[in-house]
């Protein structure tokens, strides 16, 4: 099936009610008929129709659809994209293990990373993601997992996903890919080798800023053991972001599409504009990771950065200035929004880790939405204007 009709037809069959719409169960618990179907619901793995920590039957739909939609087995959803992205990485690191990241994550990410697992001691290298011998330099005979996270934030650099597969397989140590950014109509990081996928679902995939959500994609087995210490940890969705979730899939294809298109356009305009220096987009030929981008996404995405000449104050004025575009942190939503970013990481960096991590005073990061082209390329016009 095309991903197009997949996001419509995906989770037929599932339940046997005749609703065109997705039933809703918003309830914590489910009622056995008798004691040995109630033994049969505690101890199945992953009944859909015991305890709402367990999973719940909208949930199973969504679960199946984005298994589906990712080229994998099977799926789990979490509270939160960190939600799906801490229980996994946790599930699979012990005290003593090695862990290969890179340089530029989500700020979640690296919190957990550099913050909370040296508390369990576990060891982390992280590497430039641009240069696959990097990945491979930091392997130690320790190394139990490789995560990558592409394109990056907020300079969209891209990983050379089947690079670190290959690398990966060859020593028999697991992969993770954080594929928010692309999402799966772009990448699809199992196509290229990698293990296990997973999403901030409060992004593209729900695609409405209306809910908060994570998924991890995987094999069976890979997925459910990661759902059994998911259990314990207790990041676990609900009904009702299970039911928007599955309403923002159904137009996933259209929005992607859409905001592939929207978001190159306003890359161009802005790459020629005299007060921007810099603008940072793998659709760009002028992005030094456009080769690798172009063989590994069928699109580019609906993130782009860019850096205003004049800096700091100078962007923070653009962003101020701005009519259609929210100031405010998120991307994947209709409504274009845009941070400055020195702004929001100066919070939890120091000045001299934002410059290592590229972050130019001047930096805009822009998340694309569903407005017309035109409207958006004049907005970022009269927001840069003398
Ligand atoms: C937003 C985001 C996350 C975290 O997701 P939440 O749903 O906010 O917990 C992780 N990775 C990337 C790339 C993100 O953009």
């Amino acid at each position: 099936m095309d991903l197009e009709s997949l996001v419509i037809h995906g989770d037929a069959g599932l339940e046997d009610d005749t609703s065109v719409s997705p039933a809703l169960y918003p309830t914590s618990t489910y009622r056995a008929r008798n004691p040995a179907e109630f033994a049969d619901m505690a101890n199945a793995a992953r009944h859909p129709r015991y305890y709402s920590r367990y999973g719940n039957p909208t949930q199973r739909r969504v679960e199946t659809l984005l298994a589906r939609l990712e080229n994998a087995e099977a799926a789990v959803l979490f509270a939160s994209g960190m939600g799906a992205i801490s229980t996994t990485v946790l599930a699979h690191v012990s005290q003593g293990d090695h862990v290969v990241a890179q340089s530029s994550h989500y700020m979640g990410t690296t919190k957990l990373l550099t913050a909370l697992l040296p508390r369990w001691g576990v060891e982390l290298t992280r590497v430039d993601q641009t240069d696959p011998a990097a990945f491979a330099a930091a392997i130690r005979p320790n190394t139990r997992l490789i995560l990558v996270e592409t394109p990056s934030n907020p300079t969209l650099e891209v990983t050379d996903l089947a690079a670190v597969a290959r690398l990966a397989k060859a020593l028999g140590i697991t992969t993770l890919a954080d594929n928010t950014f692309a999402t799966p109509l772009n990448c699809r990081p199992r196509d290229f080798g990698i293990d296990l996928v997973v999403h901030s679902a409060t992004k593209y995939l729900g695609g409405h800023s209306d809910l908060v959500a994570g998924v991890l994609c995987g094999d069976a087995a890979a997925v459910e053991k990661v759902w059994a210490d998911g259990i314990v940890l207790g990041a676990c969705s609900n009904a009702w972001d299970a039911f928007l979730l599955l309403r923002g899939l159904r137009t996933l294809p259209l929005r992607v599409e859409r905001v592939n298109a929207t978001t190159l356009a306003l890359a161009q305009t802005l790459a020629s504009h005299p007060a921007v220096s810099k603008v940072y987009y793998p659709g760009l030929a002028s992005h030094p990771d456009h080769g690798l981008a172009a063989r590994q996404m069928k699109g580019f995405g609906g993130v782009l950065s860019f850096e205003v000449a004049a800096g700091y104050a100078a962007a923070q004025r653009c962003v101020q200035r701005l009519k259609l575009a929210a100031n405010a942190v998120s991307l994947g939503g209709v409504e274009t929004l845009a941070v400055h970013a020195a702004s929001v990481w100066e919070g939890s960096l120091t000045p001299e880790q934002i410059a290592a991590a590229g972050i130019a005073p001047g930096l805009v990061r822009v998340a694309v939405g569903l407005e017309g082209v035109e409207d958006l390329k004049a907005d970022f016009a009269q927001a840069l204007a003398e």
